[in-house]
């Protein structure tokens, strides 16, 4: 290793901000053990209590039905398609009754682009999800949908956000980001809107009082440089506003979509990019390691390299599982990944408040029904006894 590298990781891991440039040299040539101490050495310092977490939630996708047509997606389909689809008021609060029944505490309520959605409709359903079920927290949306119910509703992002927010909103997801680099946007999804205005979106909810994570999705034709590049984007918005609770990278799923096979990040550069994430975000709380794309021995290979959260059961996941994301887990085995990987698993809420500390095995609860499911098919809730015992 050189020297360079060597002091370079040593500031960072001490707490010392680095440069974009600094984070492309360590992301590309630092020795991946070195990088991952380093990022490790982080995480320590920030959660000496040496737990990592998990949150019970489930991804309600109200409809497929969009016109921006990312050429990434496998989930949407356009207007006036046979197979579109948008759910009921009645099936959505069937389904956040569920989640509520299997101990979730959060909804993310995550959609196509329809023309026929506007925000009296987002409004209508949100206010009803908190009327019937006031403990859920509505972590839901993201900054495309914001300019999409500006545009088909005629208002600004501010009205929208703040409309949303009276409606039940709590926050924003980091959906809609992929990569905010222009080169690569355009090449994937041409007719999102531009990096910039997706960053300036989440500017002004942190602004309004509504926070937010920020994703990155790997591997869809970007170069290294273009991956740090997205980094900085987002580190520069944080310093603004510190609004972003938690940096939450994952890679592209391949099948069913446009890109189909054109490229995708290996584990190794995952891990790379999780390290780097921890080392570059001095400013971000929190780093979620994805278990659902990249499997779950590289989810807990994260818990390693930084991260400190492994992220959703995911009683329902549609978008990703469309492209092809096949792994599944449920709230014993992510207990059990995160002590096997040498940490105090614990449940925490959307503002990675510890509802339940696993400290005692013993101790862990056993719910069969509590793990994640890939289809828009609703739940089968078993009674508690008979799905413990199968
Ligand atoms: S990723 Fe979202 S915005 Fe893009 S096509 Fe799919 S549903 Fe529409």
């Amino acid at each position: 290793m050189s020297t360079e590298i060597s002091d370079l990781l040593a500031h960072a891991a001490d707490g010392g901000r680095i440069s974009p440039d600094q984070a492309l040299l360590l992301y590309t040539d630092a020795p991946l053990h070195a990088l991952g101490e380093a990022a490790d050495a982080v995480r320590r310092r920030r959660y000496p209590d040496n737990i990592a977490t998990y949150i019970i939630d489930r991804n309600i996708n109200y409809t497929n039905v969009c016109l921006t047509a990312c050429k990434f997606c496998a989930f949407y389909r356009a207007p006036k398609h046979e197979e579109g689809w948008t759910h009921s008021d009645e099936e959505i609060l069937r389904r956040c009754g569920e989640a509520v029944e299997l101990g979730a505490t959060q909804i993310m309520l995550q959609g196509g682009h329809s023309p026929d959605l506007g925000i009296e409709w987002y409004e209508r359903i949100f206010s009803a999800i908190k009327g019937e079920y006031p403990t859920l927290t509505l972590h839901s949306l993201g900054a495309s949908e914001v300019v999409h119910i500006g545009r088909v509703s005629a208002l600004d992002h501010a009205e929208v956000i703040a409309r949303l927010h009276t409606a039940g909103l709590d926050s924003f997801a980091g959906a809609g980001a992929e990569i905010l680099v222009k080169r690569p946007r355009t090449a994937i999804a041409p007719l999102k809107e531009d990096g910039e205005t997706w960053l300036s979106v989440m500017e002004t909810a942190h602004r309004l009082g509504v926070e937010s994570t920020a994703t990155f999705m790997m591997g869809t034709g970007e170069t290294n440089a273009e991956r740090i590049e997205h980094l900085r984007m987002v580190r520069d918005v944080q310093d603004r506003t510190g609004g972003f609770r938690s940096f939450i990278p994952w890679t592209y799923q391949a099948e069913n979509n446009h890109l189909k096979g054109r490229t995708q990040a290996t584990s190794l550069e995952y891990l790379r990019m999780i390290a780097v994430a921890r080392l570059f975000f001095d400013n971000v709380n929190h780093l979620q390691g994805s278990w659902l794309t990249t499997g779950k021995d590289i989810g807990q290979l994260t818990l390693h390299f930084g991260a400190d959260d492994l992220g959703s059961v995911m009683l329902e996941e549609n978008v990703v599982s469309s492209a092809g994301a096949r792994h599944r887990s449920n709230r014993t085995e992510l207990i059990e990944l995160i002590r096997s990987a040498g940490r105090i698993p614990a449940q925490r809420d959307t503002l990675y408040n510890h509802v339940l500390v696993h400290a005692d095995p013993a101790l862990d609860p056993v719910d069969a029904r509590v793990h994640s499911h890939f289809s828009s098919t609703a739940l089968t809730l078993l009674p508690v006894a008979s799905a413990a015992a199968s």
